[in-house]
């Protein structure tokens, strides 16, 4: 909505209206609503793979010839035929895309809103972090406090911190970080990548254990099922009989097969690791020199951000954050950089 707001405060045509225009002789659109965008047209730019340079077949499918309904295919049996025309936009704008639009955002009811929004977690409850602001609030005012905080009180304690607050720590780690990544990249590539292939070797090891334990059982139901069937044709179990247990079978293999699939998908992932820090890298080097946090960097570098609980030790307030960087997750840059000291 707000994509469809500036499009038409900036007067740009819509695509029916350029259409039009284009192809004059047809009949031209009313001049008010020619900028009349839509939600639903932006949401359907917005969710186009085609614009990353792809092909998309098989996208909708009919379950027979008499069947009168288009019907969407699942994602998974869909091809993609890739490079088949010239980007418009990359694979990894387009992906954060759809990231972006997965999280739910809240609209507050004075329609302001913040670009932390959907990305700022409690540390200890894990909770999304609630935006808040009144309309008579200025920007200094608003805060986010941990969604379990405010529902039930005794639930999570009380994990505010203020907007600017916030803006201002975030800015100053993400620019620190790009100085580091830029200026130390061959030691930065070693140990991150070192970190990372620890944590995805270990994950890889657990997931095939998992998938070779499915696989097996999947197996052992087949055999089972089989001689479930001979019993039944032999009439060593009644009908009745026969009908139950097949169907608690059927459930495990269904909820195995759906497991097994998932697995595949999370080792294939995890093995595509080692790309991650290089993605990472060239990233930071598209920010040096980054001097004000815009929604589009955030967006970019930043995964997640949880908030710690307030100290109030020295009676001073003092509050930790943790950023998880896109591709990377947690950087220990004070370690990293302590080391380049030394
Ligand atoms: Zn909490």
């Amino acid at each position: 909505m707000q994509i469809a707001n500036t499009l038409m405060a900036e007067k740009i045509l819509t695509p029916s209206a350029y259409k039009n225009r284009e192809s004059r002789g047809a009949t031209p659109p009313k001049s008010e609503e020619q900028y009349a965008w839509n939600t639903k047209t932006v949401v359907h730019i917005l969710e186009l793979k085609e614009y990353t340079g792809c092909t998309v077949n098989f996208k909708t499918h009919r379950n027979s010839i008499w069947d009168k309904k288009k019907r969407q295919t699942p994602e998974e049996d869909q091809v993609v035929f890739y490079n088949t025309q010239q980007a418009i936009i990359t694979e990894e704008v387009f992906e954060k895309v759809q990231q972006i639009r997965q999280q739910r955002h809240r609209k507050t009811k004075t329609g302001k809103s913040s670009m932390f929004s959907g990305l700022t977690f409690c540390a200890d409850c894990g909770a999304k972090m609630r935006y808040s602001t009144t309309k008579d609030f200025e920007k200094r005012q608003d805060y986010f406090v941990c969604a379990n905080y405010r529902n039930i009180t005794d639930k999570c304690s009380a994990h505010y911190i203020r907007a600017v607050v916030l803006e201002d720590m975030v800015l100053r780690h993400m620019q620190m970080v790009i100085s580091y990544v830029t200026t130390h990249e061959a030691h930065f590539r070693e140990v991150m990548g070192q970190q990372m292939k620890l944590a995805s070797d270990e994950a890889i090891r657990v997931n095939k254990k998992k998938l070779t334990k499915a696989e097996k059982r999947l197996n052992e139901l087949d055999r089972i099922f089989m001689r479930l069937y001979e019993d039944r044709v032999n009439g060593t179990i009644s009908g009745e009989r026969f009908a139950s247990m097949s169907k608690s079978y059927e459930d495990e293999q269904t909820k195995l097969k759906q497991e097994v699939e998932t697995l595949t998908k999370e080792v294939a992932q995890q093995e595509q690791k080692a790309d991650d820090v290089e993605r990472f890298i060239a990233q930071a080097h598209r920010y040096v020199g980054l001097e004000e946090l815009t929604p589009y960097a955030l967006h970019e570098l930043v995964k997640a951000i949880y908030i710690d609980e307030p100290n109030k030790g020295d009676g001073k307030r003092r509050q930790s954050i943790h950023i998880s960087y896109d591709f990377v997750g947690f950087i220990p840059i004070d370690e990293l950089m302590q080391e380049e000291m030394t």
